[in-house]
């Protein structure tokens, strides 16, 4: 199918979660461009055809700064999607997801919140074949009904498990969003 004229769409992706989740390997998986930007975070983009648009995804990582008020406004400002991430090995991680939904929220100075697009991924699920799992899958899918019904994803960026499926969902929900 000849695309070239289609709609382009540039959708803001923020990639939220505690340090060492694995955010920054998430986002480097078959990413082609990396910029370094001035406000102590990175972005990487990604092209991705959803049904007949072309859609670039701006995914926005902290560097290594996750500490709860330390991103700046233009982390956020203009997000069109929340991607957050917990370590399923990682109890703690999977507990202050709270913290970074409520964080989001408050900081992203969303007109609709109940409407706005957040994605769950419960990354490193091929540590130790899974015996080291900390977080089940039905406990994961329990807190995403409680906030919304989010969509939820299990990944392992060392693996390249579901990724690609998991940003697939984050481009159709955040152009749904637009
Ligand atoms: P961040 O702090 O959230 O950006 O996490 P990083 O991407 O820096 O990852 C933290 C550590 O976990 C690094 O040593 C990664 O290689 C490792 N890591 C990240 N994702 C996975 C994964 O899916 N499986 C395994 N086994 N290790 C991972
Ligand atoms: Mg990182």
């Amino acid at each position: 199918m000849d695309i070239s004229h289609k709609k382009r769409t540039l959708l803001k992706v923020i990639l939220l979660g505690d340090s060492g989740v694995g955010k920054t390997s998430l986002m480097n998986q078959k990413f082609s461009q990396h910029y370094k930007a001035t406000i102590g975070a990175d972005f990487v983009t990604k092209e991705l055809q959803v049904d007949d648009k072309l859609v670039t995804l701006q995914i926005w990582d902290t560097a290594g700064q996750e500490r709860f008020n330390s991103l700046g406004a233009a982390f956020y400002r203009g997000a069109d999607c929340c991607v957050l991430v917990y370590d399923v090995n990682a109890h703690k991680t999977f507990d202050t997801l709270n913290n970074w939904h409520d964080e989001f929220i408050k900081q992203a100075d969303l007109n609709d919140h109940e409407a706005f697009p957040f994605v769950l991924l419960g990354n490193k699920v091929d540590v130790d074949g899974g015996n080291s799992r900390k977080v089940t899958e039905k406990k994961a899918r329990e807190w995403c009904a409680s906030r919304g019904n989010l969509p939820y994803f299990e990944t392992s960026a060392k693996e390249g498990y579901n990724v690609d499926e998991a940003f697939l969902n984050v481009a159709k929900i955040a152009s749904e969003n637009e």
